[in-house]
């Protein structure tokens, strides 16, 4: 009777520690798997007899990786006119590179095109886009005195919030364009934009009024609210007000120095 315990409780004990060994096996392989999307490396598969790789993706990723990223604005635009990285391409009527002047110091990012933006492939059209084109007149500036891009290049259905991968694909092209630009200060207006330009999950009410700066460039950069909120809640217009006030005086702080 002793032994039959004894002999469950090594066999409890072996089958806790293997369940163990397979958990921290499936993790270190989704970490693994994190790192190398973040990274952008695609990550191959062994492929059953007789599977096609045509129209899966692979092919397109690996052309991808060959490719580097154009070191101008045409070949730039035109790299992102055919990207085929993430599933959106499947279900935008076309990329929303990004509008306005390319030399100008302010650039202004929000999350992704909408519905009208895809219909136009221009950001921030619409009634939000009138809303952000008010806003810039407050602050002393007409649409073609600045930049406009979104951290995504293609709309997500139904308007939903990109996913991390989707950015995670698309996040190069952004940082390109910032490259060529060089502004001297970033506007991000919402959420989605401020999170993955600063890395972080504070909300945008925490993240106002304060100078964050963007990765390791440094560039000054304020964060404000979308306008397609301020459509929801106009009361809040005059913090976007304020904001702007705000990144007026640093960026006449920054030109003075
Ligand atoms: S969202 Fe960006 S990465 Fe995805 S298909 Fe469009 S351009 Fe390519």
């Amino acid at each position: 009777m002793q032994s039959t315990r004894l002999l469950n409780l090594r066999i409890a004990h072996i089958r806790s520690w293997v369940m163990f060994r397979v958990d921290a096996c499936m993790i270190t392989q989704n970490l693994k798997n994190e790192y190398l999307q973040a990274m952008g490396v695609q990550r191959w598969l062994v492929r059953a007899a007789g599977e096609s790789a045509v129209n899966d993706g692979l092919q397109v990723l690996a052309n991808d990786i060959a490719e580097p990223l154009a070191h101008d604005w045409a070949g730039l635009e035109q790299q992102v006119s055919a990207c085929k990285k993430c599933k959106l391409h499947e279900t935008r009527t076309q990329t929303v590179f990004g509008i306005g002047n390319r030399q100008a110091d302010w650039l202004i990012i929000g999350e992704a095109p909408g519905a009208e933006e895809d219909r136009q492939g221009e950001p921030f059209v619409g009634a939000a886009g009138k809303l952000l084109t008010e806003m810039l007149f407050a602050a002393g500036f007409s649409r073609a005195d600045v930049y406009i891009a979104n951290i995504l290049k293609c709309r997500p259905p139904e308007n939903r919030d990109p996913a991390p991968e989707e950015v995670a694909c698309c996040n190069a092209y952004l940082q390109q364009q910032i490259a060529l630009m060089q502004p001297q200060l970033i506007l991000a207006v919402g959420g989605v934009a401020a999170h993955n330009l600063l890395q972080t999950n504070e909300k945008v009410g925490q993240m106002r009024g304060t100078l964050h700066h963007y990765g390791e460039t440094n560039i000054p950069l304020v964060v404000t609210y979308h306008p397609a909120y301020l459509l929801r809640s106009p009361l809040e217009k005059r913090k976007v007000w304020g904001d702007l006030q705000f990144a007026q005086a640093v960026y006449k702080r920054l030109r003075a120095e």
